[in-house]
């Protein structure tokens, strides 16, 4: 008998559709093209802290999801959100509006220099586009222009990727990609799109045979090959004068967090902040020694935290079994930094990584479950470890190199 609990995956909070979780309501924000500016952060952290509890979550699409607040704030939000520039002014609009872009491809000089135009031209097309309401509110888009900081293990229902000198079109994890120009790819999407939310409106995220779709470009496909993924540190000092990038330990900071990132960028940066999915930010053009203005957060790459992945757990999440920022910095302590990620899940539902990890704890109502090579869901042979018991488990666990390791990130 299959004793899985149900899993709820369907539904994504939003500004203009709260979710209920175990600190109250929560709203989140999608920064357009993955950045905000310093006005924009200190807005942010001003009304986590006069609606919400104070608490921000940094998500793995680079959206800020503000806690605690009650469901009378949940509406009074939504104006300012709005005049502030960080939503689209209508819930249809923000709903089609997943679109996670290279987090400097404005700055890095090995992005390719069409990126920017791409996602504003994208960007602007879904806010413009109607015929789109059937589509999940959780398909999502990538733009992603490679150089320093690639997005090549981030996957989405519609990923547009600089590759070998021009841009293909992915759907979601297939290996068949469509050729086009720079010009004609945010037209391209939009067709696609469209024609999915007339047609068949489903995800595309992990469908084998979502390359079939092109048939209605009638166009020959390429394989897509992309070599070994190497990036850069979002942590600490970013490229030659790129600027810097802090790491929020286990994806939540602090209003407080916020207003001193704002604070940095605006009198010593150019005043941007730039959301990655590695739930990092990164302030352009400020110097190595303003990390130090930043104790509570990571900025080292060497730091035991930046290599947990977690999601909130108790009490913030009402389906969590522990306590998991309580036990966290034990289990980095444990973990240490040359093994890869450790993802710590409070359910099955592995919300902070869906995908397959080279291991995974997910808390039960006794202890942990140990996963090895699969998500939090997947059965396992090691159950209701207690926390001694799992951190002996991890202190033999082998090194990444004859394991697989995996920190990809579909969109969900
Ligand atoms: S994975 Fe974590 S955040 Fe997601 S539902 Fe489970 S306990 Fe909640």
């Amino acid at each position: 008998m299959n004793m899985k609990p149900t899993l709820k995956r369907g539904w994504c909070p939003s500004l203009f559709k709260p979710m209920e979780t175990g600190d109250g309501f929560l709203v989140r924000i999608k920064p357009f093209l993955s950045r905000i500016t310093s006005e924009q952060a200190h807005f942010i952290a001003d009304t986590a802290n006069r609606l919400g509890n104070g608490l921000i979550n940094l998500s793995q699409k680079a959206n800020l999801q503000l806690r605690g607040f009650s469901r009378q704030n949940t509406l009074r939000i939504i104006p300012e959100v709005i005049y502030n520039h960080l939503s689209a002014p209508t819930s249809y609009q923000e709903k089609k509006r997943n679109l996670l872009v290279s987090p400097l491809a404005a700055l890095d000089p090995l992005c390719d220099p069409a990126t920017e135009w791409i996602a504003q031209h994208l960007q602007t097309m879904l806010l413009r586009t109607n015929g789109l309401s059937r589509l999940s509110g959780k398909f999502s888009f990538i733009v992603d222009g490679g150089g320093q900081y690639p997005l090549t293990d981030c996957f989405s229902d519609i990923n547009l990727r600089a590759y070998q000198g021009q841009w293909v079109i992915q759907l979601g994890h297939t290996q068949k990609v469509m050729v086009c120009s720079a010009e004609k790819a945010p037209l391209f999407v939009m067709k696609l799109a469209k024609y999915l939310a007339q047609h068949d409106p489903r995800r595309l995220i992990h469908d084998p045979e979502a390359d079939k779709l092109f048939e209605i470009f009638e166009t020959q496909l390429i394989n897509y090959n992309p070599p070994p993924l190497k990036r850069s540190s979002s942590v600490g000092v970013i490229g030659e004068n790129l600027g810097i990038g802090v790491g929020i330990p286990y994806g939540l900071m602090h209003a407080d967090d916020l207003h001193q990132l704002a604070e940095v960028a605006q009198h010593h940066g150019d005043g941007m902040l730039h959301l990655t999915p590695w739930r990092s930010i990164i302030l352009s053009h400020c110097s190595e020694e303003l990390l130090s203005f930043f104790p509570r957060l990571i900025t080292d790459e060497q730091d035991f935290k930046s290599h947990i992945i977690a999601c909130p757990g108790k009490p913030y999440c009402p389906r969590s079994a522990i306590n998991i920022l309580q036990d966290a910095p034990i289990l980095a302590q444990t973990w240490g930094n040359n093994r890869g990620y450790l993802h710590i899940s409070g359910c099955p539902k592995g919300c902070a990584l869906p995908d397959v990890n080279s291991i995974t704890l997910c808390a039960t109502g006794n202890g942990y479950n140990i996963i090895i090579n699969g998500k939090a869901d997947t059965d396992t042979v090691y159950m209701h470890l207690s926390l001694p018991e799992t951190v002996a488990f991890l202190k033999h666990h082998p090194a990444p190199s004859s394991i697989k390791n995996s920190s990809e990130n579909s969109l969900q």
